[in-house]
């Protein structure tokens, strides 16, 4: 845990006792802080009660004496409108800030020096950030991940000379920490997402945008180069007098890392650096995978990790579970698990990545359905269509796609297998990628795909 002590003897508001809101808590209570907490829901005060945590209606207190509101990602700040307590803390002039602020100041107040790496985007934050960590371990570094994947931040261990955080920052998370200040900081991509919390496309992207105009002095903004707005942020970066290195998977960069076939290539005034083949590594397929290995490859070296380490770590990489997962084999069968595609763009990566496709998908669906997919569906053997959006799936792939309505995954999982077994095909892959969210059927995507595997598990041995 990293206890605040920027806060010590003053009052603090805590709103949203999830996880990372009692992390938060605690820490602040461990850095001498008085903490009052509430949440709208009776079961987090019940919960934060039981943990003896002071739980106070933060309607009825009085505001003058907090030194600040700190609030938990998930509650809007701005859009759809600010929540209650928002509004009052911006009554009563109080600052509203988030757990990442909480530990940029502490480290910016203790260890200014030690390194912190910041990852965000609109994907492929997850694998970056896992796949920096486990190139930091192999180099043997003592690492710390979390944020927005697996740990709270302030439940990690704090900072200290040479121990390096790396962080996976949500624009939530980001909108609440206006003095990030990473070592390191890395910017994938942008799409539109998440409009419904941050009202317009250009002020999502404002809001990414301040993780790398945030890069500390003397520090490296990683930079994906791909899409324009991206682009642009790299170059007022640039301009501002950071240290950029661009990435692209789309085209050669003079200067930066860049993708030449299925070869990541580091380059510098024009000339070739190092060369890191990425051909089967089976946890990083795809050119979206190429960008997230770039920008490993790129924070790694920022932190003094030599090519030739960080090239041994890139094909040990495990993989993340639920994105593109191989859980098993049955002969010539691959099975593979992509249970977080919960969109069809997320399901179109997965399926431009495979020839032969057994294809299990449905769920809860999204708008717009699996139309966007139809370039791919020559890739489709046979789709198996489960959950609410099984009708709708159906007359989409209408004749040009074989295809039937299994209903539930442990149907779907059976019949994809026997089929995919049956082609003669050199490699079928069976390909869990539902272009859906899970919550027809499952508590959330991890759930869903456990229970792939497990399926999956349980299958016979080919014979
Ligand atoms: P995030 O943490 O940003 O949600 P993940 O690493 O968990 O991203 O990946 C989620 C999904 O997003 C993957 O299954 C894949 O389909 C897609 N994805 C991953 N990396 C990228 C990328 N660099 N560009 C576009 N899409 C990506």
């Amino acid at each position: 845990m990293i206890p605040v002590t920027t806060f010590k003897d003053r009052r603090v508001a805590v709103f949203g006792l999830g996880g990372s809101g009692l992390a938060t808590v605690e820490a602040l209570l461990a850095g001498g802080a008085e903490v009052i907490a509430f949440d709208d829901s009776a079961a987090g005060r019940d919960k934060a009660a039981a943990a003896g945590i002071a739980v106070e209606d933060l309607r009825t207190v009085d505001w003058s004496t907090l030194a600040a509101l700190v609030l938990a990602p998930g509650v809007p700040l701005t859009h759809p409108k600010p929540h209650w307590t928002v509004d009052l803390a911006r009554a009563a002039g109080v600052e509203v800030i988030g757990d990442i602020e909480l530990f940029c100041r502490e480290r910016r107040t203790h260890h200014r020096a030690s390194p912190f790496i910041a990852i965000t985007g609109t994907n492929g934050k997850s694998t970056t950030t896992a796949l920096i960590s486990h190139l930091l371990k192999v180099g043997g570094r003592d690492v710390q991940m979390g944020g927005n994947i697996g740990t709270a931040i302030l439940s990690l261990e704090p900072p200290k000379s040479g121990r390096v955080h790396v962080i996976e920052c949500s624009s939530y998370q980001i909108d609440l920490a206006p003095g990030l200040d990473p070592s390191v900081g890395v910017h994938l991509n942008l799409t539109p997402d998440h409009i419904d919390r941050h009202g317009t496309f250009a002020h999502y992207a404002a809001v990414k945008e301040r993780l790398i105009a945030g890069v500390q002095g003397g520090g490296t903004a990683v930079v994906g180069v791909d899409d324009e707005l991206s682009a642009a942020i790299a170059d007022r970066a640039e301009q501002a007098g950071t240290h950029v290195v661009r990435l692209s998977v789309k085209q050669p960069l003079a200067d930066g890392i860049w993708l030449d076939g299925e070869t990541l290539v580091v380059s510098a005034a024009g000339a070739e650096k190092f060369r890191l083949p990425l051909t089967g590594i089976g946890s990083l397929r795809g050119t979206h995978n190429a960008q997230n290995a770039a920008a490993a490859f790129a924070a790694a070296h920022a932190v003094g990790l030599a090519y030739e380490v960080i090239a041994v770590g890139m094909k040990r990489f495990p993989g993340l579970a639920h994105r593109m997962e191989q859980v098993g084999t049955r002969g010539q069968v691959l099975f593979v698990n992509d249970s977080k595609a919960t969109n069809a763009d997320a399901a179109e990566r997965a399926l431009a990545s495979f020839g032969d496709v057994f294809w299990i998908a449905g769920g809860k669906p999204k708008a717009g359905g699996i139309t966007p997919l139809k370039p791919f569906f020559p890739r489709v053997r046979k789709a198996y269509l489960i959950g609410e959006a099984a009708a709708d799936f159906a007359a989409t792939l209408g004749d040009d796609v074989p295809h039937e309505v299994a209903g539930t995954l442990d149907r779907a999982v059976a019949a994809a297998a026997r089929d995919a077994a049956a082609s003669g095909l050199d490699h079928p892959v069976v390909l869990l990628s539902p272009a859906c969210a899970s919550f027809d059927q499952f508590p959330n995507f991890e759930v869903r795909g456990d229970a792939f595997r497990h399926l999956v598990e349980a299958l016979p041995a080919a014979g």
